[in-house]
C-alpha cells in the first residue's frame, strides 16, 4: 500500500474510534433525578447552569420533554460524582460537618451551593448535597452519632439502635470510631470529625425548621455529659429545662407579627447551674411566614382600642407571664376549653385585624369559640396565676402550665376560680361573656410560650414537647 492511501486510511480510521465529541453526551459529573413540574430551565436556575448546557450534556432531542424520575447529568462539576438532592439543613451543620458527612469536599458543596460566605449558613436554609455511593453508613448521614463518657461500641449500639457488628465494619473501612469522649470520630489522615457542635453537645434539634411566625419552636439538646444549658433567640432568653441527665429541653414562641428572616440561636453550656461556661454556640436560624388572612372588627368599645388603656394592659399580661415554672404540668396534647364548638371557629389564631376602620396594626392573639353562657373548661392541668377585670380582655382568667406556657380566657361572664388554685383538666372554671374588646358574647382562648402568644390548636394537636 502507498504511502498517502496509508495515511488516508488511518485518518478514517480514527474518525471512527474518535468520532466527534461534540455530539456526545457528558459522562461524568453528578446526577439529579427530575422531580414532577420540573423544567429545564428551572433545573439549569438551581444548579447555576444554562438549559443549551444541559441539553448538550444529556443528549436531549426534546427539552420540552422532561419525564419525571429521568436522570440528568448536571454539567459544570465534573469534580462531583453522585445523585444531587436538596434538603434544609439541621441547627449545628456547617459546610465541613456536612462535607464529612456526604463526603464531598466542603470546596465542592460551597461551589455547588454558590456560597461565598460559608460562616453565614443558616439552619433551615436549603442546601443542595450529593449522595454518594460512599461506604459511610447511613445512620451517620442521619445523625451525629457520638458515644458518652465510658460507653462501650456495644451500648452505643444499642442506644443507637444500631447493630454492633456495623459499628466495627465501621471502624474497619473508611472511618475509624473511637470511644473516647471529645473525639468521637476520626477520619484517616488525622482529620477530625469536622461538626460545628463539638463535645460535650451530641446534638441540637429544631422543630420546626424553619421556625414558623406564631407557632412553638422546639429547641431540645443532648449532652454527652451532665451540664446546665442556657440560651437565646436573637435577645430572648429561652427557659431550657432538664428531661434527664443528659437531655434538655427549651419552648419558645415566635411572635406573629416578626419579620420573615434569619434570627440567631445561641446556645450556652455550663459545668453546672451559676458555673463556668463551657462552649457557646450560635448560628441564624430561618424564621418563615405562617400565612395569616386579615380581618376588620368594627363596633367594639372605643376606649378597648385607646393606646392609653391598651398598653398598660399589655404591659402588665407581659409581666404576669413573662416567669417560667420550672415544674411542667401536663403530660398529654391540651382539650378545647369549650365542649361548644363545631367545626369552625369565630375567629382563628394570626389573624391580621383592624378595629373600627383603623389600621392593621392588630392581630388576633388567640383562638374563638360560639357560645354564651356555657362553662369555660381547663384544657390542661395548671395553677391558676390571673383572675379580674380588665378594659380588653374584660373578665379573664389566666393558668400557668409550667416551663412558661400559659392560657388564658377572655370576655368571661363569670369566673369561678381564684389565683393559687391549681385546676385540672376539664374542670370549669367559669362562664362564656361578652365583656371587654368584643362584639358580641364568645370564648377568647389563648396560649404563651416564653412570653408569646402562639396558635393554641398545635397544642390540641400534638404534645409538646
Ligand atoms: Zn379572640
Amino acid at each position: 500500500m502507498k504511502a498517502r492511501t496509508r495515511f488516508w486510511l488511518l485518518c478514517i480510521l480514527a474518525l471512527i474510534v474518535f468520532p466527534f465529541s461534540s455530539v456526545t453526551a457528558q459522562e461524568s459529573g453528578p446526577v439529579y433525578v427530575v422531580q414532577p413540574g420540573d423544567t429545564l430551565t428551572a433545573i439549569a436556575l438551581i444548579f447555576g447552569t444554562t438549559v443549551e448546557a444541559l441539553v448538550v450534556a444529556n443528549n436531549i432531542d426534546d427539552p420540552s420533554l422532561l419525564i419525571p424520575g429521568m436522570e440528568l447529568i448536571i454539567p459544570g462539576y465534573e469534580e462531583i460524582s453522585g445523585v444531587l438532592t436538596i434538603r434544609e439543613i439541621g441547627y449545628g451543620e456547617t459546610l465541613s460537618s456536612l462535607s464529612f458527612r456526604y463526603g464531598v469536599p466542603s470546596e465542592s458543596l460551597a461551589h455547588l451551593n454558590r456560597v461565598i460566605s460559608p460562616g453565614r449558613i443558616y439552619a433551615g436554609q436549603p442546601l443542595i448535597l450529593v449522595e454518594t455511593e460512599s461506604d459511610i453508613p447511613a445512620l451517620l448521614k442521619d445523625s451525629l452519632l457520638l458515644p458518652r463518657i465510658g460507653e462501650s461500641k456495644l451500648e452505643l449500639a444499642v442506644r443507637t439502635g444500631t447493630s454492633p457488628w456495623s459499628l466495627t465494619t465501621l471502624s474497619q473501612t473508611e472511618i475509624r470510631m473511637w470511644v473516647v469522649p471529645g473525639i468521637p470520630l476520626v477520619v484517616p489522615g488525622g482529620g477530625q470529625w469536622a461538626g460545628a457542635l463539638p463535645h460535650p453537645i451530641l446534638s441540637v434539634e429544631v422543630e420546626p425548621l424553619p421556625a414558623v411566625q406564631g407557632r412553638t419552636t422546639v429547641v431540645r439538646l443532648e449532652l454527652n455529659q451532665p451540664g446546665w444549658v442556657e440560651g437565646h433567640l436573637e435577645d430572648r432568653r429561652l427557659n431550657f429545662f432538664p428531661l434527664d441527665s443528659h437531655q434538655w429541653v427549651a419552648l419558645q414562641g415566635i411572635h406573629a407579627l416578626a419579620d420573615p428572616g434569619l434570627y440567631d440561636l445561641e446556645v450556652q453550656l455550663y459545668t453546672s447551674e451559676g458555673g463556668e461556661m463551657t462552649f457557646a454556640f450560635s448560628q441564624p436560624v430561618r424564621v418563615r411566614e405562617g400565612g395569616y388572612g386579615f380581618e376588620t372588627i368594627n363596633g367594639v368599645p372605643a376606649e378597648t382600642i385607646d393606646p392609653g388603656v391598651v398598653e398598660p394592659e399589655e404591659e402588665m399580661v407581659a409581666s404576669l407571664l413573662s416567669p417560667a415554672t420550672p415544674q411542667r404540668y401536663w403530660e398529654d396534647a391540651f382539650q378545647f376549653p369549650s365542649d361548644y364548638y363545631t367545626d369552625s371557629f369565630v375567629s382563628v389564631f394570626g389573624t391580621r385585624r383592624s378595629y373600627n376602620y383603623g389600621a392593621y396594626h392588630y392581630y388576633h392573639t388567640g383562638l374563638d369559640f360560639y357560645g354564651s353562657g356555657v362553662p369555660i373548661l381547663t384544657p390542661s392541668p395548671g395553677r391558676v396565676v390571673f383572675t379580674g377585670s380588665l378594659a380588653v380582655r374584660g373578665n379573664a382568667t389566666y393558668i400557668d402550665h409550667g416551663w412558661g406556657v400559659y392560657s388564658g380566657y377572655f370576655h368571661q361572664s363569670e369566673i369561678y376560680v381564684s389565683e393559687g388554685d391549681f385546676v385540672d383538666t376539664g374542670q370549669v372554671i367559669g362562664k362564656v361573656g361578652g365583656t371587654g374588646r368584643s362584639t358580641g358574647p364568645h370564648l377568647h382562648w389563648e396560649i404563651w410560650v416564653g412570653g408569646v402568644p402562639v396558635d393554641p390548636l398545635e397544642w390540641v394537636e400534638k404534645v409538646f414537647p
